[in-house]
This record gives C-alpha cells, structure tokens and sequence, in this order.
C-alpha cells in the first residue's frame, strides 16, 4: 500500500507519504502568514502531534514544495522534531525564511537536495517523478507559486500528483 495522507492544516497544506516498505516523505509543512507574528506553531502544534500520534519519530525526507509560509512555515519544527535524512526543494529561492530552514538543516545535518524535472527517487518500493521545476526557471519565472516543486509518486497502476501551489499556464 502507498498511502497518502493530507494533515489538516487549514491554508496551505502538509501531506504524508508512506512507501509500501515504510519509507516516509513528508510533502511542505502548512504555516501561518508571518505576518500575524502569532505564537501558534502548525509544524509545532499540529503536524507534529499527529505524526507522534502515528508513531513516526523520525521522517526519511521532508519536501518543501515553495517559500510561501503557508507550505514551510511549520518545517523548522518539524526538522528538529524528525531529523529527516534529506530535505528536498525545487527552485533556488533568496526568501530569508527558506535561507534560515537551510541553516537549521545544516546544523542538524540532513542533506539538502535540490531536485528537478526529469529526476526520478525510488522511494520504498514507489517511484516519485520530478516534473517541475524545470532547469531555468528559477531564473525566469516572476511568480514564486510557478517555482513549486510538481512530484508523481507511483505505486503500481496508482498515482498521486502533488502540486504545491504550480499554477495554470496563462495564453500569451
Ligand atoms: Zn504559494
């Protein structure tokens, strides 16, 4: 069984993949706007909760989709509380909130890996396929929601497609 699991995290999302051989890929971490300077966690207060709850003490990778708070505002908790191994991202970002999960990923050594499309990771028994970003966007595109990073993991004749925030393609 390849499950897929979205964790409630109102605006944005966070959802956890679990190989058919147990392997775990958590896809962004939901967040609040940094904006409201509020002192409730999502990676604090509800992912990680519901990943004790099923028992997960530590995740395998973690994938952040794009900078926007509401996909990577609750991973800093969750990489202290889950030591991945890896950590994913799409398109190079300058946000200073993504550049200060970087630091926290290299004091806690999990390897950051940026991925693109055409890669293709065996995951436990399923494959997941990189279709996005691909190679030059990072410099080319003006909306960061076009920067995310598109995933298909496969298990047999089923799929899931796994977004972040890629938006339709407009008509020049
Ligand atoms: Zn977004």
């Amino acid at each position: 069984m390849l499950e897929t699991t979205a964790i409630d995290v109102a605006q944005g999302d966070s959802i956890l993949l679990v190989s058919p051989q147990g392997k775990t890929l958590l896809v962004d971490a939901g967040g609040l706007p940094y904006w409201m300077h509020s002192d409730f966690d999502i990676g604090e207060d509800v992912v990680s909760p519901y990943l004790w709850s099923r028992g997960i003490h530590r995740l395998d990778a973690v994938a952040v989709t794009h900078a926007h708070s509401d996909h990577m505002g609750g991973m800093a908790a969750v990489l202290a509380n889950f030591h991945p191994r890896e950590l994913w991202l799409g398109a190079e970002s300058r946000s200073p909130e993504l550049q200060k999960l970087l630091e926290d990923a290299n004091h806690l050594d999990v390897v950051v890996i940026h991925r693109k499309a055409g890669d293709s990771i065996e995951l436990g028994g399923s494959t997941v396929r990189i279709l996005a970003p691909t190679f030059n966007l990072a410099t080319n595109t003006l909306r960061k929601n076009d920067d995310s990073l598109v995933m298909k993991i496969s298990f047999g004749q089923t799929s899931a497609l796994l977004e972040g925030d890629a938006e339709r393609g407009r008509k020049k």
